[in-house]
């Protein structure tokens, strides 16, 4: 039902080109892990290896303790949820979910309670005889998780399972994927590269960048201490203030040398480190919160994105005396 994983030392190449770069990783059972990272920056050829879809050129992936070389994938403890559903049209929901279980020589009827039991699982009760062209794009991909989930795999993967559907439904789809998770305490590892879905659902989330990973943690971590730029910039919005011997533009700030940074929701009116007077280059109201670009005046070559108070009233021209709360020094 749940398993852990252990990716060690793994490296991946096509032809010449490095696509995952020595990657280590230790996946707890029944931990909802989340590998985010831009295009192209080893997500699906990691997934890839743990589902035995392809094998590394060094390194070595358990599962449960158990080494998965040369293990195909419909042997491994895995099942995989991609973007394109590929739901068979031709079969009903039943039908469809129950197809790996078929496969494993399970009987009809007993097919057909698992198949029920899973569709109820997803939302979808009471559907089992309908055919996939009934269905909306999001109830279609309740259907191939219900399929993935119906073979009791100790792993799921799911590979931008959500990227087809459109905001408003992958919000949904991410909290009722969260909620599914924990209802059946199967090893989640699931690929995004929307840093906001990996907030959403991740236990953990694993940043990558170009085959390597660049953070890993809790998303309040990774979001809040970030370990690398990349993992800063790529979690969101960020300001970098260059510090050399504790010395800024700004003044005196933090120890050491390196590049300072700071969550434009943490630069306001009032606060911990003084940031000195800035002049407002523009603001605009975004709903939550006003969003604006200042140049301090003491650096007129830095500009701060600052999200001050939704209730603030400021334009361009204003000068405004600021503070950041929780910056985070990266030593260079
Ligand atoms: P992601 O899923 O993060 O977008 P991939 O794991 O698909 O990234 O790809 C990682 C790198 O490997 C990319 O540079 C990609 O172009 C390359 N790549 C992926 N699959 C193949 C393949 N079958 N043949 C050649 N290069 C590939
Ligand atoms: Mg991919």
């Amino acid at each position: 039902m749940t398993a852990n994983v252990s990716i060690r030392g793994v490296t991946q190449r096509y032809g010449g080109a490095l696509a995952l770069d020595g990657v280590s990783l230790e996946i707890a059972a029944g931990e909802f892990v989340v590998l985010l990272g831009p295009s192209g920056c080893g997500k699906t050829t990691l997934l890839n290896l743990i589902g035995g879809f392809s094998e590394p050129v060094s390194g070595q992936v358990l599962i449960g303790g158990r080494d998965m070389a040369g293990v195909s994938p419909a042997q491994r403890p895995t099942t995989t949820v991609f973007q394109d559903y590929a739901l068979f049209p031709h079969m009903t929901l039943a039908d469809n979910v129950g197809f790996g279980l078929r496969m494993r020589g399970v009987g009809r009827a007993a097919r057909r309670v698992q198949a029920e039991e899973m569709l109820a699982l997803v939302g979808l009760p009471g559907r089992a005889d309908r055919r996939p062209h009934e269905l909306s794009g999001g109830q279609r991909q309740r259907v191939a998780l219900a399929r993935a989930l119906a073979v009791s795999p100790d792993v799921l993967l799911l590979d931008e399972p959500l990227g087809a559907l459109d905001l408003k439904l992958r919000r949904a789809m991410q909290d009722e994927l969260k909620a599914i998770q924990r209802r059946v305490g199967t090893t989640f590892v699931h690929v995004t590269h929307d840093q906001e879905e990996a907030m959403a659902i991740a236990d953990r989330i694993v940043v990558m960048n170009a085959g390597k990973v660049a953070d890993i943690g809790p998303p309040r971590e990774v979001y809040l201490r970030p370990k690398s730029l990349f993992s800063a910039a790529f979690m969101g919005e960020i300001n970098q203030i260059a510090v050399r011997d504790g010395q800024s533009a700004l003044g005196p700030m933090g120890a050491g040398t390196g590049v300072l940074l700071v969550r434009p929701e943490s630069i306001g009116l009032t606060g911990g480190l003084p940031l000195g007077d800035c002049r407002v280059e523009d603001a605009a109201f975004f709903g939550t919160h006003v969003r604006a670009h200042v140049t301090p005046l003491a650096a007129p070559d830095l500009r701060l994105t600052v999200h001050l108070p939704q209730a603030t009233a400021t334009s361009p021209g204003d000068v405004l005396t600021l503070f950041a709360t929780d910056p985070v020094m990266l030593e260079a």
